[in-house]
């Protein structure tokens, strides 16, 4: 595995959070001044294929990558973005029962406002 490659995985693996291939290119830079963002996206892609990260799909912004190779599901919040891991137990299991064939596989993404911003009518003026 080269340097590069060993960082990508550095910044997944020490973090709970979901980046987008932009957001790893953007933590990298620094350290990797000549990298491109293509080379990001073609060693998250092989290490989601690789199942060594979980590559999660979403229909109108860019796939998320994230360490968390455990089956889970998504909410994002439509204000700041921020995405919460869920876990709907026995979902798979009703999913199978509505279409009665076998699930190749599914990515629930589920929009909501976080509290956060819900409550942003008490927002402080600190930085
Ligand atoms: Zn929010
Ligand atoms: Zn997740």
């Amino acid at each position: 595995m080269t340097k590069l490659q060993q960082a990508i995985l550095e910044i997944l693996k020490n973090s709970k959070d979901h980046f987008t291939a932009e957001d790893v290119f953007w933590a990298l830079k620094p350290q990797f001044p000549k990298l491109a963002l293509g080379t990001v996206y073609r060693n998250l892609n092989y290490f989601s294929d690789q199942k060594m990260i979980r590559r999660v799909y979403r229909a109108d912004a860019p796939d998320f990558y994230e360490w968390n190779t455990k089956p889970h599901d998504h909410a994002v919040c439509i204000k700041c973005g921020v995405t919460s891991d869920l876990f709907v137990p026995d979902l798979k299991d009703f999913l199978k029962s509505q279409i009665l064939c076998d699930i190749v596989s599914f990515d629930l993404n589920i929009s909501y406002i976080c509290p956060e911003c819900s409550g942003k009518n008490f927002e402080t003026e600190e930085e």
